[in-house]
This record gives C-alpha cells, structure tokens and sequence, in this order.
C-alpha cells in the first residue's frame, strides 16, 4: 500500500488536485482512498457530486463507541473511498487534535485492512505544520510527501515551511518530500520562481499543471475534471500526475 500526503497553503489547489488524482488513479485500476485532513471537510466533494459526507469526528460524537467504518468511509466516483477526519466547532478545540483522533480511529476499525487500497492520499492544509497537521508525516502514516504550489509568494513560503517540517521529522518518521506540484496561478516568471525555490530546498518540480476554466466547471456540477471532461487536456494532465506517482518508489 502506497502512502502520500500532499500540502501546500490555503486555497491553492491541494483539493482539486488530490480529487483528479484520486479519480485518474480509480481510471488506471488503482483502489484509491482519499483522506480529507482539513476541518472544513470539503476535500472530497468532488468525488461525491457535491455533496459533503459525514466527518469521523462528527460520527464519532453522534455515536460514540457504536461508530462503525460504513458511517465514515463512503465510496465516490469510481469506487474511490472518500474519508473526511473534519474538525472541532470554529473556535473551540484544537484542529491538529481532531485530525489525530480521526487516524486513530480509522486505525482501530482497520480501515486499511478491511477496504485493502493500493495508495492512500492525505489532502492536508499547509500554512501551519503543528501537531495534528504534522501526523500524516510523522509516525509512517505517509511515506510520500508532495507540496502544491504556485509562483506566488505565500504560497511558495508555505512550501518552504512544509519541506523544513517534513525535513525535521525525518528522522523520527519516514516521510520524504517527492517534489513540487506547480498548479498555475500565472504570475509572472513562474516556472522560473518556482525552480528558484527548488534550488534553495533541494526539490524539483514534480509536476506542472496549468490553470484552466474547466476545473471551474467540473466543480460546478460537484466533479472532477475526470469525471466530467474524460478527454480534454487537462483531463491527461491529471492521468500523468497519477501514472507518474505510481511510479515512485
Ligand atoms: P483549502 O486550503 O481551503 O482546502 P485547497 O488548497 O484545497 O484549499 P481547492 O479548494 O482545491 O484549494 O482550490 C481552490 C480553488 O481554486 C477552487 O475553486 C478550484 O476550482 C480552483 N483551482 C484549483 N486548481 C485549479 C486549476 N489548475 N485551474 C483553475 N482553477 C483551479
Ligand atoms: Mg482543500
């Protein structure tokens, strides 16, 4: 079973690409779960035709001890398995927390045992790499790290924050950092800028996608660029994304 979590800052892409990865590798045969790590729980919407599922943590509240994995693994697009940890009431409690238990108890209910999937995607924000949002790179929850980026700034600051952090827990864990995802904001020099970036953490762009309208309208009707333009460019863009992946080791 391959393991990866992908991370990048808030609001650039790290859903949308994660969902067409998990939908490109369900289209390449591949029994694919995706776990949502954010609290606003909308990481595998598209995947459900726009609807949000169930958060283990809100289960877990309803049902306590009674909690099974139906009422927290559903099946998306293509067989995907679309997981979502979900997050404390805005405000109270910490986040990080409720990621952590949301992995121990899919550990418990042999979530991995049970579905048996050939790769595992966590889809985790980025800005701030503390506790829970550091578990998919600690304690081998993930093998493989990618960070989503543009050419802009901020986000180009978050990734360098999450190639540190998953630096310092490589000893403790074993997650390593596998390279950019350029997902095209357009600025300026971009490629330049994010190669520059590369240089100073010792990475690459692993892949590069370019912005396009369509990813607007798959979302539009709840999709992914897969499910709703199979054989557009972009559509391949993501299949190589997923053929590429599968192909590290
Ligand atoms: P958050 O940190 O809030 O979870 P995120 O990093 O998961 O955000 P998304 O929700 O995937 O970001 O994307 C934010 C917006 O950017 C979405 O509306 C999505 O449609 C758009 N978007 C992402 N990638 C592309 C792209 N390659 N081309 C055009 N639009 C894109
Ligand atoms: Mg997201």
């Amino acid at each position: 079973m391959k393991k990866i979590a992908i991370y990048g800052k808030g609001g650039i892409g790290k859903s949308t690409t994660v969902s067409n990865l998990s939908a490109a590798l369900s289209n390449l045969n591949y029994k694919v779960m995706q776990i949502g790590c954010d609290p606003k729980a909308d990481s595998t919407k598209n995947l459900m035709k726009g609807e949000f599922i169930p958060t283990v943590l809100n289960v877990l509240r309803d049902k306590g001890d009674d909690i099974q994995l139906e009422d927290i693994v559903f099946e998306g697009y293509n067989g995907v398995l679309c997981v979502e940890a979900g997050g404390p009431t805005p405000g109270l409690g910490c986040a990080g927390r409720g990621i952590i238990t949301a992995f121990e108890k899919l550990e418990e209910l042999e979530a991995f045992e049970k579905y048996k999937p050939d790769i595992v995607i966590y889809d985790v924000l980025g800005d701030v790499v503390c506790g829970g949002f550091a578990m998919p790179i600690r304690n081998q929850y993930a093998k493989e790290v990618y960070i989503v980026t543009s050419g802009e700034m901020m986000s180009m600051y978050a990734a360098s924050n999450i190639s540190n952090a998953v630096r310092q827990f490589k000893s403790r864990g074993y997650a390593e950092l596998k390279g950019l995802i350029l997902n095209a904001k357009n600025v300026e020099n971009e490629i330049e800028l994010v190669e520059k970036l590369c240089k100073e953490i010792d990475t690459n762009i692993f892949h590069y996608i370019p912005r396009s309208y369509l990813v607007q309208e798959a979302e539009n009707n709840g999709q992914t660029v897969i499910e709703r333009f199979k054989d557009s460019d972009m559509a391949t863009i993501y299949m190589d994304l997923a053929k590429k992946i599968m192909e590290v080791e």
